[in-house]
């Protein structure tokens, strides 16, 4: 059973991929496209910050390419 663990913060909405099932896909929590972080064509998102610990990304910071919402991923595997 996995459900969705999102939360408002800061300004940016916040979403964790492990709680995520499937593609990793969600939709916008502002105006609901779907956007896939595999997507890395930056159509659907565009990134403006990552985080990278230890050589290994730990937070994606990204704004949805029809709205511009600010939303933060974390959770890579
Ligand atoms: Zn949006």
């Amino acid at each position: 059973m996995m459900m969705k663990n999102v939360e408002e913060k800061d300004s940016a909405f916040r979403i964790n991929l492990v709680t995520i099932e499937g593609s990793g896909s969600f939709p916008c929590p502002k105006c609901g496209m779907t956007i896939s972080p595999e997507d890395e064509t930056e159509e659907n998102y565009k990134v403006k910050d990552t985080k990278v610990v230890n050589e290994e990304l730990v937070e994606l910071v990204i704004a949805c390419g029809k709205c511009g919402r600010t939303i933060k991923i974390t959770g890579f595997q």
